[in-house]
């Protein structure tokens, strides 16, 4: 193999990424996500008064991958990437959870993301466990053909980590279903037979699920319309402020729209607009295909990105990154409901300061479910090798999250708690019942 070049690029992946640090007391320090996770995970069992050698053992990640990702760049030079693979468990099933491309992966990230989606799919009661993966890159600029080959390189050097019945990844920030169906094919081509049930997100096409592509923001719409139902806020006089425009952010924002909501601040990582009397997100949605960016779309002023989550309006979407609402900002948010279309935006710290301000957070691991829903509806459909109509993708998908949501709200009033807490209450008491029947061999 050639050596190894130094490219521009190899330094720009190694620098720590802004969005882990707080400042306290004059000393900025790095924020933990997975510290967050274990908080909240704490928080939760506490309440439980349950097995603590039990509660332990399904705290901690089962296994954390890591591997060196040589991939031939278009210009003859090797660029050397680092790829990680957690699951951080299989107790109720097959560990799930996305791949996500980005400058700013760190084990400590995917090791939280891993653990977030065990106790999503408890909440959604769907037979997984938790996983996730990530790369640290810039897709942005990389090439179609170097996106390839960094994910074929991935897929198979951690091919034996992945299968039907052990790992099932998917798509996170900065994969798609272009990236799913080259995982699909590498891991396929192992033992020379079409495996689709290995990875879900896929194109249609290659054996995707109808309403795929939506069903994380169609899962925050319809929390946000159960617990506006709850706090009795009328949708048609609502506004909202939803920050990232991606695959969650879109969504979200456009069926919320639907139902009468006026989005009046939007941004992504270009910047952010706003507009007092409403912006038209389908409108914005064909915006940002042609130029890339939310900046410069009709009739929109350009504001101070942080100000999205400022933004005095009802519902605010966190939904790009995590450690957005910290205890350095919360009191700055001034809406009813938080929505979390990302995973992990709001700190434990921040949580305290929201519910003292009579903040109704809609946590991640039951607002962005829908994704891991239809995920296994895409698993399952694979499995019998019959497809639904995105009428029944969504009818279910529409029941399971809706079920969630009463699920989660009656465990945080009887134990008088957050709806996150009693997210995590509700998916421990899951995931431990379990556990006991199995025993810890697993
Ligand atoms: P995406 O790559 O499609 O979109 C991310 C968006 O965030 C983009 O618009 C990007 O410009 C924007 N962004 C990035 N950094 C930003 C910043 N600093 N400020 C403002 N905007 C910024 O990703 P996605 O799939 O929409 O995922 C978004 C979040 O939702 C992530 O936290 C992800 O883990 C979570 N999530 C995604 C899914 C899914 O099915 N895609 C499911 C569950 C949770």
């Amino acid at each position: 193999m050639a050596k190894a070049t130094k490219s521009k690029k190899s330094k720009s992946t190694r620098k720590r990424h802004p969005r882990s640090m707080v400042q306290r007391k004059n000393t900025t320090i790095p924020i933990s996500v997975f510290d967050n996770v274990m908080k909240q995970f704490d928080t939760a069992a506490r309440k439980l008064k349950l097995d603590k050698s039990l509660l332990e053992f399904i705290k901690m990640p089962r296994r954390s991958s890591i591997a060196k990702l040589p991939v031939r760049m278009d210009d003859g030079s090797y660029q050397i990437y680092t790829g990680y693979r957690v699951q951080h468990s299989i107790a109720r099933g097959p560990a799930k959870g996305g791949i996500r491309y980005h400058p700013g992966v760190t084990l400590d990230e995917v090791q939280a993301l891993a653990s977030w989606m065990t106790w999503k799919s408890a909440v959604v009661n769907i037979p997984f466990g938790g996983g996730k993966g990530g790369i640290i890159c810039d897709p942005q600029k990389m090439s179609e053909g170097e996106l390839e080959r960094l994910t074929r390189r991935y897929a198979a050097d951690m091919i034996d980590l992945f299968g039907p019945d052990v790992d099932i990844p998917a798509p996170d920030v900065g994969t798609g279903p272009k990236v799913m169906g080259w995982f699909m094919d590498t891991y396929s081509m192992k033992d020379s037979h079409v495996t689709p049930a290995v990875v879900t997100g896929k194109p249609i096409a290659l054996g995707g699920s109808r309403g795929r592509a939506e069903a994380t923001g169609r899962g925050v719409m319809l929390t946000v319309r159960e617990a506006a139902a709850h706090l009795k806020l009328d949708l048609k006089n609502a506004t909202a402020s939803v920050q990232g425009f991606g695959n969650v952010g879109s969504v979200s924002a456009l069926l919320l729209q639907e139902l009468g909501v006026r989005f009046t601040h939007v941004s992504d990582v270009t910047g952010a607009i706003c507009n007092p009397s409403g912006i038209d997100i389908k409108a914005l949605v064909q915006h940002v295909a042609a130029t890339k960016s939310v900046l410069g779309f009709a009739g929109t002023k350009k504001i101070r990105p942080k100000d999205i989550l400022y933004a005095k309006v009802d519902i605010l979407i966190p939904a790009a990154l995590e450690n957005q609402i910290t205890e350095a900002n919360a009191h700055r948010v001034r809406c009813k409901i938080i929505a979390e279309g990302a995973n992990g935006p709001t700190t434990p710290e921040a949580d305290r300061i929201l519910k003292k301000n009579g903040i109704m957070v809609i946590p991640d691991i039951l607002c962005n479910a829908g994704g891991v829903t239809v995920s296994y509806f895409e698993w399952v459909q694979n499995r019998i090798g019959y497809f639904w109509p995105e009428e029944e993708v969504n009818r279910r998908l529409e029941e399971k999250m809706v079920a969630a949501f009463h699920d989660v709200l009656n465990m945080s009033r009887s134990n008088r708690t957050s709806l996150r807490i009693g997210a995590f209450m509700l998916a421990i008491t899951r995931v431990i019942e379990v556990v006991q029947m199995r025993g810890i061999y697993s």
